[in-house]
């Protein structure tokens, strides 16, 4: 089966094609710039060199059109006909409380997509066009949602309710959601297998520290809690993002220093994180590099992401009452040994002993830890893509 996986994004659209016989992947790109000038398809027949479409893109559909000419062009190409694909997974980011895993897209699954708009308001639009793109263009394939949420379905109420009035929870679902669902999935699944368990004896932290940053506490297969909440903005110190503030902080700006709505929002959403302690950048590699360079500001942007990772893995492993594996994965925790060391020599008290010499490795499955380490620290590089065209694989199957 050739599954076509589908991120839309409001001017991007990634894509990867999936042979899901040997799950290897066939052709990816990215088109960019979509509805503003110089548009454009990056292509990559797996094996080969990128090639580059220039051509003007309106919307998402022209954009998907563009996307299939290329897979199934004479030189480029890698299928010969649309009909080689049988299934498309989309990636939707909020799936509310509607969605609890992947589903088949119908005209009910639309509306209650179209019903969750105000809880993302930038990221299901998108996510809405492509898939009413793919369905236009190839109505025969099976269409497929899988929700960046659905995973933390599973957290108990307790931790997804806010100390605020319950009213606000039932009347305009203001609670605890979790992003990055797919990803936290795909790696507790790699993480118990390497291990030699199964995911239903294991309690795993994830920790996906990329730019966009979240730890999820993994009991027995299931998202008990994790830190990114109402939406993205909440949890680690991230890339541009401030993660946990002070809720009174926003009242504070807008009073004290006649900030407006929209002001607050860019602060905390664009200018926040390790880009707004350092001053630096928000690209891990380039605080790295000013910190070992004596930046005092980019140690403590440095510092003070490592601490929250921290203070995060510890609450979890209480809040499971203990742990057996702390997985890293995405940019920075496939990537970064000094991160990777300074956030696991405070975690010794949990059993975790991460070995100096393993732990210098980037971008592969390593099992990091010391031999004498209780908890087995992983890394795991993540692979939301195939998640999602497995996801797909599963439901088209069965459609
Ligand atoms: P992601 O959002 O998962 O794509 O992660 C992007 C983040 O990972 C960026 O801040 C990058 O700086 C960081 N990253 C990627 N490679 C490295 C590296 N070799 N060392 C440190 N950080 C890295």
């Amino acid at each position: 089966m050739k599954v076509l996986v589908i991120n839309c994004g409001s001017s991007s659209l990634k894509y990867q094609l999936f042979n899901m016989e040997t799950e290897s992947v066939l052709a990816k790109g990215l088109v960019e710039r979509i509805g503003l000038d110089g548009s454009a398809l990056i292509h990559t027949v797996t094996g080969k060199e990128k090639v580059r479409l220039e051509r003007d893109l309106d919307n998402h559909k022209q954009a998907i059109a563009l996307v299939l000419e290329a897979l199934t062009d004479p030189e480029h190409g890698v299928i010969s006909s649309f009909a080689d694909i049988e299934a498309i997974g989309h990636r939707v980011v909020h799936g509310g409380e509607t969605f609890s895993g992947s589903v088949k897209i119908d005209r009910e699954v639309m509306a209650a997509l179209r019903s969750n708009i105000d809880l993302a308001p930038l990221h299901n639009p998108p996510n809405i066009m492509g898939i009413e793109a793919c369905t236009e263009i190839l109505p025969n394939a099976v269409q497929v949602g899988v929700f960046d949420t659905a995973f933390h379905q599973t957290m108990p109420d307790y931790a997804f309710i806010y100390g605020l009035p319950y009213e606000l929870y039932k009347k305009h679902g203001i609670r605890r959601y979790g992003f990055h669902g797919t990803s936290h999935q795909y790696v507790a699944q790699r993480a118990a297998s390497l291990c030699g368990k199964s995911l239903d004896e294991v309690k795993i932290i994830t920790c996906h520290l990329g730019n966009g940053a979240s730890i999820t506490a993994v009991d027995r297969g299931k998202s008990v809690d994790t830190s990114m909440g109402f939406t993205p903005l909440e949890g680690l110190i991230m890339g541009t993002r401030s993660g946990d503030i002070d809720p009174a902080i926003p009242f504070y700006l807008m009073k004290q220093l006649n900030m407006s709505y929209d002001e607050v929002n860019d602060l905390l959403n664009k200018r926040s994180g390790v880009l707004g302690i350092s001053g630096v950048s928000s690209d891990f590699r380039d605080i790295e590099e000013a910190a070992d360079r004596g930046d005092q500001r980019a140690q403590l942007a440095l510092r003070a992401f490592c601490y929250r990772v921290i203070k995060y893995i510890g609450a979890y492993a209480a809040a499971m009452n203990g742990v057996d594996i702390i997985a890293f994965t995405a940019g920075l925790g496939e990537n970064s040994p000094p991160a990777r060391a300074e956030i696991c020599k405070s975690l010794t008290f949990l059993g975790a002993e991460i070995d100096e010499q393993k732990n210098n490795i980037r971008g592969k499955e390593a099992d990091i830890s010391a031999d004498t380490s209780r908890v087995r620290i992983l890394l795991i590089p993540t692979n939301e893509e195939l998640m999602i065209a497995r996801e797909t694989k599963a439901i088209a199957a069965n459609a």
